[in-house]
């Protein structure tokens, strides 16, 4: 895949699935916005980047908070010169059960997760429309097609990431913008790397590829979705799990 001359900006690109994502890109020869509510880590992974040959700009942008994600725009503007590629990465979780599920921990992860992906979609497809060109992709998961015990906010704000993507696809195409969205399963990153080893080995069981994902599983999907061989694909959740889900 060549993506020479592009420019993609990875929300939560600091570690984890969006690192990966902002190296796959990079390996492919974009350019490599990592936008980070830690700006230590985020610039770790712009230098991994420069390393590959590619122009990198850390940037600390948290999400959630509107004015700094059109404060980092005009920032990657000023020095990229454009967005042809947004990944809406940045995601987080506070697991409990309903009836303890907190205010606080109900509006962080819907903040941070639905409302993260709105501020950064809005923002970004103002000049995406303007250069009539453009991929959106939206980091959802397998939780907002099924649901899951504990996860009343994670599960909503990815359902939500769902319904975003299409209302997006159906708005933007004219201008020759997709949107689709990743729906990963089970994937090893710090954020699983918590959950206890009798839970990892009961989810192992219900994956009929019997592994965990990798990021770079999702980083390649995303390249896919960014390319030209998926210019026909938009609106659409491909789901990226070893099978847990099917339609
Ligand atoms: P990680 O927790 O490893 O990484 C998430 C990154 O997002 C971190 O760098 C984090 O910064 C950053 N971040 C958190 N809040 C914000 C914010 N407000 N603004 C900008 N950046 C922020 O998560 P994963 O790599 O595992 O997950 C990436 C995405 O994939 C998420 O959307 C997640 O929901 C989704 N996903 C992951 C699955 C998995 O199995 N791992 C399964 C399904 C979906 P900091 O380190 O400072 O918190």
């Amino acid at each position: 895949m060549n993506f020479d001359n592009k420019v993609a900006l990875i929300t939560g690109g600091a570690r984890g699935i969006g690192r990966a994502i902002a190296l796959g890109f990079a390996r492919e020869g974009a350019d490599i916005v990592v936008a980070d509510v830690n700006l230590q880590e985020a610039e770790k992974t712009a230098k991994e980047i420069e390393l590959l040959g590619r122009k990198s700009l850390a940037l600390e942008m948290d999400v959630t908070d509107y004015a700094k994600v059109e404060e980092g725009l005009n920032k990657i503007l000023d020095k990229l010169g454009k967005v042809d590629i947004l990944v809406n990465n940045a995601g987080i979780t506070k697991d409990n059960l309903l009836l303890r599920m907190s205010q606080l921990e109900w509006d962080a992860v819907i903040n941070v997760n639905l409302k993260g992906t709105f501020n950064c979609i809005r923002a970004v497809a103002r000049s995406m429309i303007k250069q009539r060109s453009g991929r959106i992709i939206n980091i959802a998961s397998i939780i907002g097609i099924t649901g899951n015990p504990g996860q009343a906010n994670y599960s909503a704000s990815k359902a939500g990431i769902i319904a975003l993507t299409k209302t997006a696809a159906k708005e933007l195409a004219s201008r020759n913008i997709n949107v689709n969205a990743v729906a990963p399963g089970f994937i090893q990153t710090e954020m699983t790397a918590k959950l206890s080893d009798e839970l990892k080995e009961k989810m192992k069981e219900a994956i009929p590829l019997n592994k965990f994902g990798s990021s770079e599983d999702i980083s390649s999907v995303c390249l896919f979705l960014a390319g030209e061989g998926s210019s026909y694909i938009t609106g659409q959740t491909i789901v990226v799990d070893g099978g847990m889900v099917m339609a």
